[in-house]
C-alpha cells in the first residue's frame, strides 16, 4: 500500500512548514524521514493522517485522495503521533480495549494479546500506563497504532527521549511490527536511519533534499570521496593535487587525505603518482563518511 505526495505545500500563518514536497513511499518498506527540528516532519505525517488539512497539493493513500477518504484512511493507518498522548490512569490492557472499541476490532481479546507480543509489553501488563517508563509507554502507543492490524503505520519520532537501551529495544519492535507493512518513520538520528529503514527522504525547512536507499546517501555529498594514504616520505602537495580527480588536499607529515569528487576511483592514479615520484604506499583506505557529514552537507545553506 503506497503513498504519494505531489507538490504538497503547508502553511500555517505566514510559516512555510512544508515547501511543494512530492514523493514516493513504497510499500513494505521502512522509510525514514529525516530533518532536523522544525523541519516539517511532523506536519508532513498529520496530513498524510488525515489530521490536519494541507494548504496546497495532494496527498494519496492507496490511491485514496486525503482530501475526500479520511475515514477510509484512517482505517488503513496506524499513527504514533509525536507525544504520543495516552490515558496514564488506564491499565495497558483497559487501554488497549478501549481502542480496539474504538476500532471496532473483531477478536479484540486475541488481537490484544498478539499486539502485547509483538511490543514486549508483558512484563508491564499489570501496571497503569502512569507508572510505565518512558519506554513502555511508547511501547503501548506502538501496540495502539498496531491494533487494527493496519497495513501502514506512520510513527512520528518513536524513539525520542528515550535512554540508548530503550531506543536499540523500540527499534527492534518497529523492524518486527514493520514486516510486510508500509511504514514511515521520522527521526533526527542518522543512526536510527541506518538501523532501521530501507529508504531515507531527508527533509530541511519544508523541502525533500535526498530521497533514496538508505546504502546510497553517499551520492548526495556532491559526490566527494576521501582516500587515506600514507608515503614513506613526504611529497608536494601541489603535485598531489594534480592526480586526475583530486579536488582537494589535506596533509599531515607523509599522510594526505585525497578528496575526489563523483564516482571517480582514484586509487589507482595515486599508485601510479607514487611510481612516478619513487615514493612507497605504506597504506591507502577509503574513508567512510558518516551519516552526520553527509546530512550536514546536505542541509547546509538549503
Ligand atoms: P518537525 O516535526 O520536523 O520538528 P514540524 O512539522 O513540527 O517539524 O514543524 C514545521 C514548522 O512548522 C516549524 O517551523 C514549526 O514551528 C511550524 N509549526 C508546526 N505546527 C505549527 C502550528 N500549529 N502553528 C504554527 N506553526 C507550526
Amino acid at each position: 500500500m503506497s503513498i504519494e505526495i505531489s507538490n504538497l505545500t503547508k502553511l500555517y500563518g505566514e510559516q512555510k512548514a512544508l515547501d511543494n514536497v512530492t514523493l514516493s513511499i513504497r510499500k513494505g518498506e521502512i522509510t525514514g524521514l529525516l530533518g532536523p527540528n522544525g523541519a516539517g516532519k511532523s506536519t508532513l505525517m498529520k496530513i498524510i493522517t488525515c489530521f490536519i488539512p494541507q494548504t496546497a497539493g495532494e496527498v494519496w493513500v492507496d490511491g485514496l485522495n486525503v482530501r475526500d477518504n479520511a475515514l477510509e484512511i484512517r482505517k488503513k493507518l496506524g499513527y504514533l503521533p509525536e507525544n504520543n498522548p495516552l490515558y496514564p490512569e488506564m491499565y495497558i490492557r483497559e487501554y488497549l480495549s478501549f481502542i480496539a472499541g474504538i476500532y471496532r476490532i473483531k477478536n479484540a481479546f486475541s488481537r490484544i494479546d498478539e499486539v502485547i507480543e509483538i511490543t514486549g509489553l508483558g512484563p508491564e501488563i499489570h501496571k497503569t500506563i502512569g507508572k510505565l517508563s518512558k519506554g513502555y509507554r511508547q511501547r503501548v502507543g506502538l501496540a495502539q497504532a498496531l491494533l487494527n492490524d493496519p497495513p501502514v503505520l506512520i510513527l512520528d519520532e518513536p524513539t525520542s527521549g528515550l535512554d540508548p537501551n530503550q531506543i536499540v529495544e523500540i527499534r527492534e519492535v518497529i523492524k518486527r511490527a514493520g514486516k510486510n507493512k508500509t511504514l514511515v518513520m521520522s527521526t533526527h538520528i542518522m543512526q536510527e536511519v541506518e538501523a532501521v529503514c530501507d529508504r531515507v527522504n531527508i527533509i530541511n525547512k519544508g523541502r525533500i533534499v535526498a530521497d533514496d536507499k538508505t546504502d546510497n546517501l553517499s551520492r548526495y555529498t556532491g559526490g566527494a570521496r576521501i582516500i587515506s594514504v600514507e608515503f614513506d616520505k613526504k611529497t608536494d602537495r601541489r603535485g598531489l593535487t594534480g592526480i586526475p580527480g583530486v579536488i582537494k588536499v589535506q596533509e599531515e607529515g607523509n599522510h594526505y587525505l585525497l578528496f575526489s569528487k563523483g564516482e571517480t576511483d582514484i586509487r589507482a592514479a595515486v599508485f601510479k603518482y607514487a611510481v612516478d615520484h619513487q615514493l612507497t604506499v605504506l597504506s591507502l583506505s577509503e574513508n567512510q563518511r558518516s551519516l552526520e557529514d553527509i546530512f550536514r552537507e546536505i542541509t547546509l545553506g538549503r
